[in-house]
């Protein structure tokens, strides 16, 4: 596997960063995971969006252009030979000193890993996921803004370490309000009469590119989406529940803090959308072999 490491390939036992790095000392830093479908990198000037949103709000520089960014990440995908799978696109902070300050690091790190993926177990789409609502609340926005796709993830992976502790694979996240903000790593939605919702990012939701991806897709199929703040009582009361995110795709729910969703299959709205979302992945997306 060749690894791109600011500028130059390394295979996979030489491509390292430094102990220095405060990516890894503190967790500053940015990153991206985008989907390889059909021999095209799918919604990648999305993702460069926001990975420079991100950057914007924490103050870091990404030291390569937009364009310079998508063709990296094609050409290590390219040279990965991939027709599907994952990448992860990082900006680190940088090299510095044990001290926290960032004006330490003087150069930003640029990583990008290109590899095959399976987030969930094959059968787990077909019969629909159980999610428990977990103590640890969303981070806040007058915090670390969840808006943010930082490397510091453990807010998400202490909230997915106690989902895994009641035997499932993902946890529904509230915020401080006790209002449904999301899922570890997977943005939530309901359905309810027909109609979609899903949590507002004011309620600590990633402005995930999927979730955008399924709304367009609702609104292309005539149904009403909002985004109004939800409760446990919404979710539990649903017709359908689904996650969604670039890992996961469209992922079906059917069970919540041991409440049946709907009839406890994946609903047919749901299924639906499944449908759309992958017929969109098999014809858009950057070609990488063109
Ligand atoms: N929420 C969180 C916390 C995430 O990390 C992710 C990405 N895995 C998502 C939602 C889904 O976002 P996207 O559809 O952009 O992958």
């Amino acid at each position: 596997m060749k690894i791109f490491i600011d500028g130059k390939y390394f295979d996979e036992r030489t491509a390292k960063v430094s102990v220095f790095d405060h990516g890894l000392l503190y967790g500053d830093g940015i990153f991206e995971g985008i989907r390889i479908y059909n021999g095209r990198v799918f919604k990648l000037r999305e993702h460069i969006d926001r990975l420079f949103y991100s950057a914007k709000a924490i103050l870091l520089e990404i030291p390569m252009t937009r364009a310079a960014l998508i063709k990296a990440t094609v050409e290590t995908c390219r040279k990965n030979k991939l027709r599907a799978g994952y990448i992860r696109l990082i900006v680190t902070r940088g090299r510095g000193t044990l001290g926290l300050n960032p004006r330490s690091c003087k150069n930003p790190s640029v990583i990008i890993i290109a590899d095959k993926i399976q987030v969930y177990p094959q059968g787990l789409y077909a019969r629909g996921m159980e999610i428990v609502t977990v103590p640890t609340v969303r981070n806040l926005h007058s915090a670390v803004n969840p808006a943010i796709k930082s490397l510091n993830y453990l807010n998400n992976i202490l909230a997915k370490i106690e989902a895994n502790n009641a035997g499932v694979e993902e946890a529904v996240m509230l915020n401080a309000e006790g209002f449904v903000a999301e899922c570890t790593a997977d943005n939530l939605f309901i359905i309810k009469n027909g109609e979609v919702f899903t949590p507002p990012n004011s309620a600590g939701a990633l402005y995930g590119i999927t979730r955008q991806t399924v709304i367009d897709l609702a609104h292309a199929a005539g149904l009403k989406v909002s985004e109004p703040n939800l409760t446990r009582y919404d979710l539990f009361n649903a017709d359908e529940c689904f996650l969604t995110g670039t890992g996961a795709e469209i992922m079906p729910v059917v069970k919540i803090d041991g409440r049946v969703i709907g009839n406890g299959k994946p609903g047919k709205l749901t299924r639906a959308l499944v449908e759309k979302y992958h017929g969109l992945t098999k014809v858009t997306g950057e070609p990488i072999y063109s």
